[in-house]
């Protein structure tokens, strides 16, 4: 059976993804950080219909607990086929207003914990010459966003990395993609106005919010065999939005 790494599958884009992946006939670990209940809630769904998933408590902040993980899934269930580094955090804020332990959680969170997901779950694919590394970047890491540059910065930090390490990987038989989605109606977009929302739903061209499933569609697809000739490559989820 085939391993799958879903961070922050807790919640949102996440939580689906790894919801339609155990569909697939993945093994998928939950992972969380904060949302014990909503990353258990995702587990009993997935294993209510047959599918096997297990949660697990690790800040992608901290490369340690990343580390300990994979370490587990490797231990566990002998290797990982499939990474998903989707955690992430917004932080809407002038740069200005930014102290530094707001840019360093973000930085931490954003790119550097997506960059410590993709080695560890590197170094058991090396193993076995075969593996899929997916990154979560966002629109805003492809045009930046005003009041949140950090954020921005991170995103098209995981973009940058992502075009590396495929370049990198690729002669192993790992490929590593990226989506980049738009507005997509989670958690995450809860700080946004309904009028902030309708502004930018007004400048997308099919002229709605995405869906977690919108997001989690080109993820699963881009793990497929599907797209088996695909690497490095930056999927736009975002309704048609101008980037
Ligand atoms: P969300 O509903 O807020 O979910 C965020 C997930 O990340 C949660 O499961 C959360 O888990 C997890 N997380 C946060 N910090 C973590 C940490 N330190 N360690 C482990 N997990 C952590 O947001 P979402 O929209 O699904 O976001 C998923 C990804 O899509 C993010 O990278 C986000 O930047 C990106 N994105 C979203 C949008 C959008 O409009 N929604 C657009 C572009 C890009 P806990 O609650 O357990 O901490």
């Amino acid at each position: 059976m085939k391993t799958a790494i879903v961070s922050g599958a807790s919640r949102g884009i996440g939580a689906q993804t790894a919801i339609q992946l155990a569909e697939k006939g993945y093994l998928v670990i939950v992972n969380y950080c904060h949302s014990q209940k909503d990353a258990q809630n995702a587990c009993d769904r997935i294993n209510s219909r047959g599918g096997m998933a297990i949660s697990y408590k690790a800040d992608v902040s901290d490369p340690l607990q990343i580390k300990e993980m994979t370490d587990f899934v490797v231990r566990t269930y002998g290797k990982i086929d499939l990474v998903v580094a989707n955690a992430g955090v917004g932080h809407n804020c002038l740069l200005t207003d930014m102290t530094d332990g707001d840019i360093k959680r973000i930085i931490d969170t954003d790119l550097t914990g997506v960059i410590t997901l993709a080695r560890e779950g590197a170094k058991s694919m090396l193993k076995n010459h075969s593996g899929n590394i997916i990154t979560v970047s966002s629109m805003w890491g492809q045009v930046g966003a005003s009041c949140e540059s950090v954020y921005s910065a991170a995103k098209g930090g995981i973009i940058a990395f992502t075009k590396a390490l495929a370049k990198e990987l690729g002669a192993n038989g790992i490929r590593v993609n990226c989506v980049a989605p738009g507005l997509i109606d989670t958690d995450i977009n809860n700080n946004l106005t309904s009028s902030d929302k309708l502004a930018l739903v007004d400048e997308t061209p099919l002229c709605r919010m995405g869906t977690a499933q919108d997001v989690a569609n080109a993820i699963v697809w881009l793990a497929s065999d599907e797209s088996s000739f695909i690497t490095g490559h930056v999927l736009s989820v975002n309704g048609g939005m101008t980037i």
